[in-house]
């Protein structure tokens, strides 16, 4: 913690008692504060204090009950919040009502009359300490805060960048499929194997730019508010997600079973189907057995949804574990198992987002699980 200075603190002294106000000046000075000014009522302190700005006290000693429209609770009020200078109450009132009204200015300090010498330096020093403390965690709020905005400016920038990017390249790569579709069957007839080859990769290149176009595309706008949240059926995210992934399921003649009863969730229905299709289009795709293999759990506890992938594929080495839910992280090469390396950061950004952790147990050769939670504090937070 920083080491603050509370060494000569200039006090401003509000009380009409003309006996009471010497002594505290004189009990002031031999402690070594400087006397900014004594005011007699909360009206002219307030005064003073506007006549004067910016020049100010360190601190002020404000007695509570005074002649004017202001009582020191309703001056020590007004002060507190225009200039941000600690008050301390100097009084001879000790009744509740006046202590809750006090209270409730968060004042630094409470002095009883009659005042001892040693109980006020402690009080203003604590007074003087807390101030300094309070004023720079403000500080650092404020620059907290700060860098908060710049980098919501910096991500909204990117996601603009990204999303533009994304959006003029999708025009010239459906030209280069598009024609080099055309050109492939013009050459068709020459029966030319090698222009064949060439066009064909082209093509493949392509369609290699355009899916990884939409994968970043897909992981940038990624929505991160809670607003999308509902409860939403689990059957009904997983019919979507196999309904998404018809084509893979069929030519593959994927088995896809799960176990009943699959509980409600509440989060974003469409993120949630995005994790599903993800996780059994992995489990499909990196797998070697004549027919793949998916079993789906849904469990629930108190604190979470905790649901389960368990499939039959080729599994993935522990020390792979961790790396690939990093961006553009694979194992494989994309002649082995075509990809972008993007689906599961999706999914752990996903999950993340609905503060849950996604994780998997393997055994290469036997296959792989991989869990998922979301966390219920998400539905009281939202309630
Ligand atoms: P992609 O599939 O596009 O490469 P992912 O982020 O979905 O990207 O997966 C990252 C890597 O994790 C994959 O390249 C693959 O090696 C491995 N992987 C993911 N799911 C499975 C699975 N069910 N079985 C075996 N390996 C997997």
């Amino acid at each position: 913690m920083k080491k603050f200075n509370t060494k000569k603190a200039r006090v401003m002294i509000v009380e009409d008692n003309h006996v009471n106000a010497v002594y505290l000046k004189k009990v002031l000075c031999n402690l070594g504060y400087h006397i900014y000014h004594t005011s007699e009522t909360g009206d002219d302190s307030i005064q003073y204090l506007k006549e004067s700005f910016p020049d100010m006290p360190d601190i002020i000693l404000m007695d509570i009950m005074f002649p004017g429209v202001m009582d020191g609770i309703d001056a020590a009020e007004y002060i507190m919040t225009n200039y941000n200078i600690p008050v301390i109450y100097l009084t001879s009132y000790s009744q509740d009502q006046i202590l809750d009204r006090a209270k409730k200015t968060v004042p630094y300090g409470y002095v009883l009359k009659p005042f001892q010498k040693h109980e006020i330096k402690a009080t203003i020093e604590i007074a003087l300490y807390k101030h300094q403390v309070n004023i720079q965690l403000q500080k650092e709020k404020e620059e907290k805060e700060q860098l908060i905005l710049r980098l919501k400016r910096l991500n909204d920038d990117l996601k603009h960048f990204i999303h533009g990017v994304s959006h003029d390249l999708h025009e010239p790569i459906r030209t280069i499929v598009c024609f080099s579709e055309l050109l492939k069957n013009h050459l068709n007839d020459n029966q030319d194997k090698e222009i064949d080859f060439f066009i064909n990769l082209i093509i493949n290149s392509a369609s290699r730019i355009k899916s990884f176009m939409n994968s970043v595309l897909s992981y940038t706008i990624l929505n991160t508010t809670e607003k999308e949240f509902e409860w939403v059926e689990t059957k009904d995210i997983f019919d979507h997600a196999v309904n998404n992934l018809n084509c893979m399921i069929r030519e593959t003649q994927a088995s896809i079973q799960y176990s009943l009863p699959m509980p409600k969730l509440y989060g974003d229905k469409n993120q949630l189907i995005q994790v599903f299709q993800n996780l059994i289009s992995n489990s499909i795709k990196y797998c070697s057995q004549q027919q793949p293999e998916i079993k789906i759990n849904v469990n629930e506890s108190d604190t979470e949804w905790q649901v389960s992938f368990q499939d039959n594929g080729i599994g993935i080495e522990n020390k792979y574990f961790d790396k690939i839910f990093l961006m553009f992280k694979r194992i494989h090469s994309k002649e082995e198992y075509p990809g972008d390396g993007l689906g599961l950061s999706i999914c752990k950004r996903i999950i993340e987002f609905h503060h849950g952790r996604i994780w998997l147990t393997s055994e290469p050769g036997v296959g792989t699980t991989f869990y998922f939670t979301i966390n219920k504090d998400l539905l009281k937070n939202n309630n």
